[in-house]
């Protein structure tokens, strides 16, 4: 093909249906609303009382496919302890350069310390910037994202952090044993129950039984199929 015939083909192209969506969906300024479990930038969460969640066991880092996450562990002094139990996390680094927001990190956390936000919208000069450190992660003492000042909030964003999948008794309470189901209760916000789940924090006997009886025939308490996997 020559160079006229090349041409010609790039000319043609312009009136060809385009393949891509606008981005502005919703008007001049207003982005499409997000999906309720989107994956964007991460927080580190903390405890009511301050304490961080983060024990820096690097459980993340080790699940993580794209090996951005760098953490290194530290005991906490018993006069000055950042967070409960033996441990915390000394140094937390992500490389958004490498995250491809899988959320496996997230999954693979025992103490929900790490979830996502709604954010996707930053961007970076140069490769330092695009490694978030632990003083940008961690959550202010109103338990909210930090707004840095290159990232572009959008309301919502921080409404509901991203989805964790418990798939062990939390708290100690027995009538989880053996049932895997969402956590009401993610970093900050409280998230709807799913489907055949309680909205309490440990379900009764009666309703631990019921999920119990849904998981056996594919089918929750209100008839609803229950084996389509997650939303
Ligand atoms: S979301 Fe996925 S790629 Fe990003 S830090 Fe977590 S595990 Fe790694
Ligand atoms: S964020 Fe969670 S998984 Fe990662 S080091 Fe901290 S406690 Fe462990």
């Amino acid at each position: 093909m020559g160079y006229l015939e090349g041409f010609a083909v790039t000319f043609n192209k312009l009136f060809e249906e385009r393949v891509t969506g606008e981005y502005k969906a919703k008007g001049e300024g207003e982005k499409r609303d997000k999906p309720e479990r989107f994956h964007g930038r991460h927080v580190l969460n903390r405890y009511e009382d301050g304490m961080e969640k983060c024990i820096g066991c690097e459980l993340c880092a080790g699940v993580c496919p794209a090996r951005c996450i760098y953490v290194r562990g530290a005991d906490n002094q018993p006069e000055n302890p950042v967070s409960p139990g033996e441990r915390y996390g000394y140094v937390y680094e992500i490389n958004y350069l490498r995250c491809i927001h899988c959320d496996l990190c997230v999954e693979a956390c025992p103490t929900q310390a790490i979830t996502e936000s709604k954010l996707f919208e930053f961007s970076f000069t140069n490769r330092q910037d695009a490694i978030y450190t632990k003083d940008e992660l961690v959550v202010g003492d109103d338990g909210m994202p930090q707004k840095l000042p290159w990232e572009d909030w959008r309301e919502g964003d921080d409404a509901l952090t991203s989805g964790w999948m418990r798939a062990t008794s939390p708290g100690g309470s027995a009538a989880y044993q053996n049932t895997v189901a969402w956590s009401g209760e993610l970093g900050y916000g409280v998230r709807a129950p799913e489907q055949g789940q309680a909205a309490d924090a440990a379900p009764t006997d009666v309703e631990a039984a019921d999920v119990d009886a849904a998981d056996a025939d594919g089918h929750d308490s209100h008839g609803h199929d229950s084996t389509g996997g997650g939303h």
